[in-house]
């Protein structure tokens, strides 16, 4: 493994020097060999899997330091408070790849946190990375899962885990704010010049290198949040710090995946105003950079500043519609706006499953949609719909065949039920990892049928109705 260390040349204004602090009897219970392949690293060498592991310090890791807005309110200063990032490593796309433990020990960032994360959080965080990247959402990565017999102690104790995940970049917005709030302004220009030179090498081209990049950050964060609406995922914890300067999904908690469709579904028990809720995160997207766009007031102009933000709306929409054409077997972004919004009423209204529904449309045609119409109280209210969706599924194209196979490659069979996770994390707590390597298998290929896994596709039974995620990790 060839680690590099890019971050760290920046220096001790951008982070601290922090190393893993393994944690008792820790093992190395999942690895994910086919990114490693892709990042030329080869756990089969000792020196390779101790460096890894923590065993030996890695020679410049160190936690970053960062702001944040946290649920509307400004901190001025957070960091990685469990999190060491080892260093970079090139994939086999000549990219750049940090390489971050997260649960890996105290850090001048940790506050009054134990800088340890639990084994069900690591789970939680593994399966999501995995499942996102199938459903090709950008995202960090999860490359090893270590557990461990210390106890780290939440509302009880539990057991202690690592994580080693995989992102090209956890600069986050609230470096930005880190920077400017504290009217850093040398540092700043360091970060900016570190993120073109390292992420937007493009703009770097371009006769406005910080205009073009804010640009693309725009670009990359509204598809990322159209990506997410499309497949129904609810992040949970959208603040600052959790945002992605390279446009990719970071830091996994009480995220979930929607079930039965209800657009102000907030899955973070602990977010008790909703601020976060499905239907609010392409605004909350635009809240959190304006944030960032602001940390540039003395780099642009407003009106240069406004204008970049304005490139958010337009490219949410296009590419949001752009995928919804596609999962609804359509040819016309007409179409779906014609049919989307009564669609989503009576999804609401029968509160049937998100995915089932798609999935279901994808190959249900041909059958008069009947197994469709078996799901909903109001067959005459779906029939109806129904309908119209033919008659302008049809005049777009009349393969149906063909379509329908399109349409089974994006609309997802498995998607990361709440009590799936659960059950995986239950047993693994119990040592038997077998569940939770299920589970991870239908996720890397959500569109596949895998009939030997049937049961992962089936819906929340009662007993996971009631389960709870928040915060506490
Ligand atoms: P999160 O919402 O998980 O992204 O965390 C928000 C902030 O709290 C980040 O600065 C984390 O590093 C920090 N944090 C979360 N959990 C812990 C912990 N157990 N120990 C120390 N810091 C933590
Ligand atoms: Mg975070």
């Amino acid at each position: 493994m060839n680690l590099e260390h890019h971050f760290s040349m920046l220096g001790d204004m951008f982070s601290s020097k922090t190393v893993v602090q393994p944690l008792l009897e820790q093992r190395l219970v999942e690895f994910n060999q086919s990114l490693a392949t892709f990042l030329f690293i080869d756990i089969k060498s000792s020196q390779t899997k101790r460096l890894l592991s923590g065993e030996d310090a890695a020679p410049h890791s160190l936690s970053m330091v960062y702001a944040g807005h946290q649920f509307g309110g400004f901190s001025p200063q957070l960091g990685d408070g469990r999190g060491v990032l080892l260093g970079e490593v090139r994939g086999q796309d000549s990219l750049l790849y940090d390489l971050h433990m997260k649960g890996a020990g105290p850090t001048p960032y940790s506050r009054r946190g134990d800088g340890r994360a639990v084994l069900r959080s690591c789970i939680r965080e593994y399966l999501a990375s995995e499942a996102m990247a199938a459903l090709s959402i950008p995202t960090s990565r999860a490359l090893g899962l270590y557990d461990s017999r210390e106890a780290v102690y939440r509302e009880q104790p539990e057991a202690g885990a690592m994580l080693l995940r995989v992102a090209q970049g956890h600069i986050r917005f609230g470096h930005f704010e880190y920077f400017f709030y504290q009217g850093k302004q040398d540092q700043l220009n360091e970060l900016i010049d570190y993120c073109l030179e390292h992420y937007y090498p493009d703009s770097l081209k371009t006769d406005v290198p910080l205009e073009n990049m804010l640009k693309e950050v725009v670009k990359r964060t509204a598809r990322m949040i159209a990506k997410w609406q499309a497949v129904g995922f609810q992040h949970g914890v959208m603040n600052t710090d959790n945002f992605s300067f390279t446009g990719e999904t970071l830091d996994y908690g009480p995220y979930g995946f929607m079930e039965d469709y209800e657009p102000d579904w907030v899955c973070n028990h602990s977010d008790y105003e909703g601020r976060y809720a499905f239907s609010r995160q392409p605004g909350i997207g635009l809240w959190n950079l304006n944030c960032l766009m602001k940390c540039f007031s003395k780099h642009l102009e407003r009106d240069q500043l406004v204008a970049i933000l304005q490139g958010y709306e337009v490219e949410l929409q296009t590419h949001y519609d752009a995928l919804m054409m596609v999962k609804l077997g359509l040819n016309s972004s007409k179409d779906v706006h014609t049919l989307l919004p009564p669609l989503f009423s009576i999804l609401a209204s029968e509160k049937m499953d998100y995915s089932v529904f798609f999935r279901l449309l994808s190959y249900s045609e041909k059958d008069g949609f009947s197994l469709l119409l078996d799901e909903v109280v109001d067959r005459q209210r779906l029939q109806s719909w129904l309908q119209d969706y033919q008659a302008a599924r049809i005049a777009g194209c009349s393969d149906w065949q063909s379509v329908s196979e399109s349409m089974t490659q994006v609309n997802p069979k498995f998607i990361l039920r709440n009590y799936l996770a659960h059950s995986a994390i239950l047993a693994a707590e119990q040592g038997d990892y077998l569940p939770f390597r299920r589970l991870l298998n239908v996720l890397a290929s959500p569109f596949d049928e895998h009939p030997e896994s049937d049961s992962l596709a089936q819906r929340v039974p009662e007993w996971g109705k009631s389960l709870e995620v928040s915060c506490s990790s």
